[in-house]
């Protein structure tokens, strides 16, 4: 006997890196209470600014490899070369116990397994900016990345879009104001079954 009407559902926001993805995913969790973020591991050096068990859950790449080998993994990917991102099991039965509804901010490879896995328990929600130059810029001005890790990330944006309409949705990402609103009717749509207008 379930304890509650809870209904696991998840909501995946995914887009080239840049996109805008990550602002709106803070700001969905900033709205709703009963959102819940899926904090990922990666092997990936911590950022200034990012804490360990917040942002991510922060591997060494030995330990990365023996999740992955240990099928602790919903899924995973090698996202720049050894650069690993997944999402554990773990971390999802940690948010449905907390009856939270899932909000993941992940790449569209993990984005389409999720889908695979999940089928209309999940929503895909495909951030785009509203041009390629748009991006490059983006991603040049968080001056967070090296020139090296620029160009790879410029390179795999390409590919990137060209995923759009694998997804449930297309939330173009130009006046951030109106892109956020957008997410927040997109999320009650999705949670409450209110109808987007
Ligand atoms: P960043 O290094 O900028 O934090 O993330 C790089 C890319 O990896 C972003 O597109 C981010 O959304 C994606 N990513 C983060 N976590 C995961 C995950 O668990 N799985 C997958 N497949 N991608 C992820």
């Amino acid at each position: 006997m379930p304890k509650s009407k809870f209904q696991q559902k998840l909501i995946v926001f995914t887009a080239p890196s840049g996109a805008g993805k990550t602002t709106i995913v803070r700001y969905l969790l900033n709205t709703y209470d009963f959102l819940g973020f899926s904090i990922s591991a990666t092997n990936r050096k911590m950022r200034d600014g990012e804490t360990d068990g917040k942002d991510y859950y922060f591997l060494s790449t030995e330990d990365f490899k023996e999740k992955i080998h240990a099928q602790e993994f919903i899924e995973w990917e090698e996202v720049y070369k050894d650069q690993y991102y997944g999402t554990l099991k773990s971390e999802i039965e940690r948010l449905w116990d907390l009856e939270k509804t899932i909000v993941f901010d992940m790449e569209v490879n993990g984005a389409s397994v999720i889908k695979e896995k999940y089928g209309d328990q999940v929503h895909v929600v495909f951030v785009k900016p509203p041009s390629l130059e748009v991006l490059v810029e983006r991603l040049k001005n968080r001056k967070t990345e090296s020139e090296a890790s620029l160009r790879k990330r410029i390179k795999r944006v390409k590919r990137e879009l060209s995923f759009e309409n694998s997804f449930d949705y297309v939330l173009v990402n130009d006046v951030l104001d109106t892109t956020l609103k957008e997410a927040e009717i997109i999320t009650e749509s999705f949670i409450f079954g209110k109808l987007i207008e």
